[in-house]
């Protein structure tokens, strides 16, 4: 039977990409499949510095995120990674099964390490087999995800294989990312060629679920353009990313599709097309700004949901974790 997971990091505030490219899948599918698991990956935010006090806001706020956007606790299981140990325990076997040059090859580690490689924390290189582990620990079948995590997902495909293949199992399902609409890759409101990055050093770059609506129209104004209209079929993106990324977003937000909205503001100005985008973004977002606002008020009933969440997702993790041992010739958990 589908079984979903998926996670985002509180290594910073929501920003629309996560919400176009993850959490508005997350929503859907919560109806579509039996079991769903959503997870704040306080494991992975750590892996480059996060201030204390920040991790655990951020962490809150994440949960707030969730629910405001529409993920029912009733419906899908909510946790931070940090609560249920079987993620990190079944991490380490997994570090243990992938290879130094498979991690090499990852360029999401390339990016964040960029040219200060010998200096970042080895959880940092590590990243994508805790990543696995967060998967399989449930034999998760589907992982919708953003664009960019595409390289991690075959790499989880490659571990549960090379586990199956050398401990002579069938025991880890080959998990299927899902990708898909006209927002899996947000881009930066200043640079079309990178990804709009709840950690980016720009807040200019993002909208964060939290801007309230002043805020969010002046960052779509002053977003980067080139000088030219919009064009009233897909081929005049061609080579225009940042006219590009403002449709797709356009697109997502109103759930149409690129052409049929091409249809109506081809041949407008980006002065005329950038305030109905901030307007739509604005009527989007602030119901659920509102919300996530109202929840963080309660901050302990925030952390009672994550414990419910927490024993929910112990009951599938640990036979999992039991067995894996088995398997690996280990005494098993006391
Ligand atoms: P960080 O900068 O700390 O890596 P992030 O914004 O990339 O933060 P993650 O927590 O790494 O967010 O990713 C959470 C989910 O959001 C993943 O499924 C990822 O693919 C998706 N995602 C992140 N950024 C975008 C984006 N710009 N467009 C579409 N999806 C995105
Ligand atoms: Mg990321």
């Amino acid at each position: 039977t589908p079984r979903v997971f998926s996670g985002i990091q509180p290594s910073g505030g929501l920003t629309l990409g996560n919400y176009l490219g993850a959490i508005k899948r997350f929503v859907t599918m919560q109806d579509e499949v039996a079991q769903s698991i959503y997870c704040m990956v306080d494991l992975h935010a750590i892996t480059v510095w996060q201030d204390p006090k920040d991790l655990l806001h951020n962490t809150r706020e994440l949960a707030a995120g969730f629910i405001a956007s529409g993920i029912s606790p009733e419906k899908s299981i909510l946790i931070n990674q940090s609560q249920v140990p079987e993620h990190a325990q079944l991490g380490w076997i997994f570090n243990c099964v992938a290879r130094m040059g498979w991690m090499q090859r990852m360029t999401q580690f390339k990016d964040k390490a960029g040219k200060n490689a010998q200096n970042v924390s080895l959880g940092l290189f590590g990243y994508p087999a805790l990543m696995a582990a967060d998967i399989l620990v449930y034999h998760a079948t589907h992982v919708p995800v953003g664009e960019d995590q595409k390289q991690h997902l075959e790499l989880t495909r490659d571990i549960a294989a090379k586990f199956n293949h050398d401990y002579g199992v069938d025991f880890f399902p080959m998990t299927e990312p899902v990708i898909e609409g006209a927002a899996t890759r947000v881009m930066s409101l200043r640079d079309g060629c990178k990804k709009m990055s709840k950690s980016d050093p720009s807040d200019a770059s993002r909208i964060n679920m939290t801007d309230d609506a002043d805020v969010i129209s002046k960052k779509i104004r002053k977003a980067k353009t080139d000088p030219d209209g919009l064009p009233s079929d897909i081929d005049g993106l061609e080579g225009r990313p940042e006219a590009r990324n403002l449709v797709n977003i356009f697109a997502a937000l109103s759930e149409r599709s690129v052409e049929d909205v091409l249809s109506e503001v081809g041949g407008q100005q980006f002065g005329t097309f950038k305030p109905l985008l901030a307007d739509l973004a604005v009527a989007k977002l602030s119901p659920i700004s509102g919300e996530m606002a109202r929840l963080m008020d309660d901050p302990a009933e925030i952390d009672r949901i994550l414990a419910r969440g927490a024993s929910q997702a112990r009951e599938i993790t640990a036979p999992i974790l039991k067995k894996t041992y088995e398997i690996v010739g280990m005494v098993g958990p006391a």
